[in-house]
C-alpha cells in the first residue's frame, strides 16, 4: 500500500545503568496523499518516532518492530539512503539546521546532488524552488548566508532543501518549535502553500494545534509513548479522555488543568498509560494495557470505554 506502516515499534535507549523507553509499542498507517499530524506533548515519544522513521537515532537506541514505505520494509540505513530523494525533512528550528558558513546555494546544490544534474541545471532548478517557496527575486537569497536572512526566510530556505528532489513524503519535525507568533503564522502558511504545491503526503509532528488544526488531513495523538486515538476529525470530537483534557488544557478553552503528571522517561505500568490521571479509570485500566477500538469510522481509540 502506499503510506507509512509502522508495526509495534519500540524505541529504547539503553543508557550505562538503565534502559528508557520512548515509544512504546505504536502501530499506526499514516495514508499516502495526505498530512498526518502526530501530536501531543514534549517527551511523548513523537519526535523520536519521526527519528526512528528517518534511520537517524543515536546508535545507543535500540528500534524493535517493523516501519514500511510504500509497502517496502525500512531498516535504518535503508531510511537514510532516502533521506532527501523519497523523504524530505524539514527539520526544527531554523538558525541551527542550516551551517551558518556556506550560502544557501551552496546548501541547495548539496541537496540536489542525487539528482545528478548539471551545474546550469542544477542552478536553474535552486532558483526555481526559491521561487516557489515565495522569494520573488531568487539570485540575492542564493548569495546569503543564513545569518542574513529573517527566520521566516530559512524557513523557507529549508522547505525547499527538503523539497529539492521532489521526495514523495516530506517529515515535518517541530515546524513551529520556538518560533515567535510571526514566524509561526509564516510558517503555518509555507507548509499550506507546500501543501496546494502537491507536496501531499506528509507527516507533521508538532504540539502547535494551530498548524494541526489548518494544515492536517487526519492526526494521531501520543502521550507516554504511544497513539492513543488517531483518525480524521480528533480535534472536533476527541473520544479518548487523555485527548479531551490535553484540549481542555489549551488556552482557548480556558486552561483546566490535567489532573497529575505525566509519566517519567522509562515508567511504564501494566495497564493504560493514562489511568494515574483518568477520571473515568476503571480496575481492570490499571491492570490491561487497552488494544485499540474502532467506536466509529475511521477512528482508533485505545481506551476500555469504547470496548
Ligand atoms: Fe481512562 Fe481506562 Fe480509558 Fe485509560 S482505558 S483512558 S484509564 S477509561
Amino acid at each position: 500500500m502506499k503510506g507509512i506502516e509502522i508495526d509495534d515499534v519500540r524505541v529504547t535507549f539503553r543508557l550505562p545503568k538503565l534502559d528508557i523507553w520512548a515509544v512504546d509499542g505504536v502501530s499506526a498507517i499514516f495514508a499516502g496523499g495526505r498530512v498526518t499530524g502526530l501530536i501531543g506533548e514534549s517527551g511523548c515519544g513523537k519526535s523520536v518516532l519521526g527519528l526512528a522513521l528517518l534511520g537517524l537515532l543515536p546508535p545507543y537506541a535500540r528500534v524493535e518492530g517493523q516501519m514500511r514505505l510504500d509497502g517496502e520494509a525500512l531498516t535504518p540505513a535503508k531510511s537514510r539512503a532516502m533521506l532527501g530523494t523519497r523523504i524530505g525533512l524539514i527539520p526544527q528550528n531554523p538558525a541551527e539546521s542550516l551551517n551558518p558558513a556556506r550560502t544557501v546555494a551552496a546548501h541547495l546544490r548539496e541537496a540536489l546532488l542525487p539528482m545528478k544534474l548539471s551545474r546550469r541545471e542544477s542552478d536553474a532548478r535552486a532558483r526555481r524552488l526559491l521561487a516557489d517557496f515565495g522569494f520573488d527575486d531568487p539570485a540575492p537569497i542564493l548569495r546569503a548566508y543564513p545569518h542574513e536572512l529573517s527566520g521566516g526566510m530559512q524557513q523557507r530556505v529549508l522547505c525547499a532543501i527538503g523539497s529539492a528532489c521532489s521526495p514523495a513524503w516530506m517529515l515535518a519535525d517541530e515546524p513551529t518549535k520556538g518560533l515567535d507568533r510571526d514566524l509561526r503564522d509564516q510558517v503555518r502558511q509555507t507548509l499550506g502553500a507546500m501543501k496546494s504545491r502537491g507536496v501531499s503526503s506528509m507527516l507533521v509532528i508538532t504540539h502547535d494545534l494551530p498548524l494541526a488544526r489548518g494544515l492536517c488531513d487526519g492526526l494521531a495523538v501520543m502521550y507516554a509513548g504511544q497513539i492513543l486515538e488517531m483518525g480524521e476529525d480528533v480535534l472536533a470530537s476527541p473520544l479518548h479522555p487523555y485527548t479531551r483534557a490535553f484540549l481542555d488544557a489549551l488556552p482557548e478553552n480556558g486552561f483546566q488543568a490535567m489532573n497529575g503528571i505525566a509519566p517519567r522517561a522509562g515508567e511504564r505500568g501494566l495497564g493504560c498509560p493514562f489511568a494515574p490521571r483518568c477520571a473515568r479509570a476503571m480496575p481492570k485500566c490499571h491492570r490491561n494495557r487497552p488494544p485499540a477500538y474502532a467506536p466509529k469510522d475511521g477512528r482508533r481509540v485505545r481506551c476500555f470505554l469504547y470496548e
